[in-house]
C-alpha cells in the first residue's frame, strides 16, 4: 500500500465528510429557522406556537454546538494521525512500559492512554451539553455529583469489562496467525451476544432503577397486550430517567432472558393508558419484526468485513505510515493498528451512513404499522406528539438532513404512514 496515496485519500475523506456535515447542518438550521414562527398547518390544532418555537430554538442550539464539536473532532483526528500525535504517544508509552512490563502491558497501556486523552478532550463538550445546553432548555436534571458518579462508574466498568476483552483480542492477533481476524470476530461475536443478555439485567441497573409498573389497572392492560402479541409477560419496566433528564422515551432491548421494553418514568407520567398501550405495541412491533436480530446480523457482517480488512491492512507498512504512525520494530503492532483503523475508517463510512439511517426509519414504520394493528393509530399519534413536545424535536426538519441522520422518521411522515390524514389529528384538548 502506497502511504502517500493513503494520506491523500484519508485527508480527502476527512475534509469531504466535514464539509458535508457542515453543509447538512446549515441546511437544517436554515430550514428550522425559516419555519420557526409558524406551527405547520397540519399541527396547528395540536401544537402550541410556544412549544414549536422552543423546539426550533433547541434544535438550532444543538446544531451550533454540534458544528463546533465536529470541527474540533476533525482537528483532533488529523492531529492524532497525519500530524503524528499517535506516533508520539506510542513512542512515549512504549519506552515507558515495554522494557519493564512486556508487550501486552505496553499495548494495553497505549490503548488506555489514547482513550484517556480522547475522554479528557471530549469532557468540556460533554459538560457544556449537559450543564449548558440541556440546562438552558430546562432538560437537565443531573447534579454535578451524579455526573461525577456516572463518570467514575462508567470508567471503572470500561476497565473491568473492556480491558480483558481488549487483552483477549490482542492476544488472538498475536497468537493465531494470518487468520487472526476470523478468531477475533468469533470472540467479539460471543462477547456481543453475552452483552445483549447481560446489559439490560446487569449493567443498566448500575445506572438506573428498573421497576415493574406500580399502577395495577395499567399493569393488567399491559399484560394483556403483551400476551396478545406473544411477548413474555415479565418484560415491561419503568426506568427512573427523570434522575438525569426531562427528556421522555421508551425503548426495546435485549435478547433471550434480557428481552424487555423500558418506559422512562418521564414518558409514563405524560401518557394516558391508551397511549401507553399504543407505544408499547410499537415497541413490541420491533420484536415481532425481529429488528434486534436483523440489526445484530448486519452489525456482525460489517464487523467481519472490517476485521478482514484490518487483517490485511495490519500487514502493510504503508497503512501505518500513510496514517502518520511508524510501525514498531521490536514490539507488536496490533494495538497501533487497531487504533489507526478505528480513526481511519469513520470518515469513509460517513458516506454510507444514510443507508443505516434509512434501514432504521424503515423499521420504525414497520413498528408503527404493527402498533396500528394491535392498538390504535390515533393513540400512537397522540403519544408521539407528546414525545416530540417533551423532547423539543422539530416538526420541520430539512429532508436531506433527515435522509442522512434521522433514525426515526419525522412526525409528519409517521402520521401520514399511519393512515391518519393530518387534518384528522387528535383535537387540541387531548394534549395536556
Ligand atoms: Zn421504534
Amino acid at each position: 500500500m502506497n502511504p502517500v496515496a493513503l494520506s491523500l485519500a484519508f485527508s480527502a475523506a476527512v475534509l469531504a465528510s466535514l464539509l458535508a456535515k457542515f453543509w447538512l447542518s446549515n441546511r437544517q438550521m436554515r430550514h428550522v429557522a425559516a419555519h420557526r414562527d409558524a406551527v405547520p398547518a397540519a399541527f396547528a390544532a395540536t401544537v402550541s406556537l410556544q412549544a414549536h418555537r422552543k423546539a426550533a430554538d433547541y434544535t438550532l442550539a444543538k446544531l451550533r454546538a454540534g458544528s463546533v464539536s465536529e470541527a474540533f473532532s476533525g482537528a483532533v483526528l488529523i492531529a492524532w494521525t497525519l500530524l503524528g500525535g499517535l506516533a508520539w504517544l506510542n513512542a512515549l508509552v512504549r519506552a515507558a512500559v515495554q522494557p519493564r512490563w512486556g508487550d501486552m502491558a505496553y499495548q494495553l497501556a497505549l490503548v488506555g492512554a489514547f482513550t484517556l486523552v480522547g475522554a479528557v478532550l471530549d469532557l468540556p463538550f460533554d459538560l457544556y451539553r449537559t450543564f449548558g445546553l440541556e440546562q438552558r432548555f430546562g432538560f437537565n436534571k443531573m447534579t454535578p455529583r451524579l455526573y461525577l458518579a456516572d463518570l467514575v462508574k462508567s470508567t471503572l466498568l470500561g476497565i473491568v469489562v473492556l480491558g480483558p476483552l481488549l487483552a483477549l483480542v490482542l492476544w488472538i492477533m498475536q497468537a493465531s496467525g494470518t487468520l487472526w481476524w476470523l478468531w477475533a470476530w468469533v470472540a467479539l461475536t460471543m462477547f456481543q451476544l453475552l452483552a445483549m443478555v447481560d446489559y439490560p439485567t446487569r449493567i443498566a441497573p448500575l445506572f438506573n432503577k428498573f421497576e415493574p409498573l406500580a399502577d395495577a389497572v395499567l399493569e393488567s392492560r399491559v399484560q394483556a397486550l403483551m400476551q396478545r402479541c406473544g411477548f413474555r409477560a415479565k418484560g415491561f419496566f419503568v426506568m427512573d430517567g427523570s434522575r438525569r433528564s426531562a427528556h421522555a422515551n421508551a425503548y426495546f432491548t435485549g435478547f433471550g432472558a434480557g428481552k424487555r421494553v423500558v418506559f422512562f418514568d418521564t414518558l409514563l407520567k405524560r401518557l394516558s393508558g391508551d397511549e401507553v398501550e399504543a407505544v408499547l405495541a410499537h415497541e413490541l412491533g420491533h420484536f415481532a419484526h425481529k429488528h434486534i436480530a436483523k440489526r445484530v446480523a448486519l452489525m456482525l457482517a460489517f464487523s467481519l468485513a472490517g476485521l478482514a480488512l484490518l487483517g490485511w491492512l495490519s500487514t502493510q507498512p504503508g497503512f501505518f505510515l500513510g496514517l502518520g504512525a511508524v510501525p514498531n520494530a521490536t514490539a507488536p503492532n496490533d494495538a497501533l493498528a487497531l487504533l489507526l483503523f478505528m480513526m481511519g475508517l469513520p470518515p469513509f463510512m460517513f458516506f454510507i451512513s444514510p443507508l443505516f439511517s434509512r434501514l432504521s426509519r424503515k423499521a420504525e414504520f414497520e413498528a408503527d404499522a404493527y402498533a396500528r394493528e394491535q392498538a390504535s393509530a390515533t393513540d400512537l399519534v397522540r403519544a408521539l406528539l407528546k414525545l416530540y413536545e417533551d423532547n423539543a424535536s422539530t416538526l420541520t426538519p430539512d429532508p436531506l438532513y433527515v435522509a442522512f441522520y434521522y433514525s426515526h422518521p419525522p412526525a409528519a411522515a409517521r402520521i401520514a404512514a399511519l393512515g391518519l390524514g393530518l387534518a384528522e389529528l387528535p383535537a387540541a384538548g387531548a394534549l395536556a
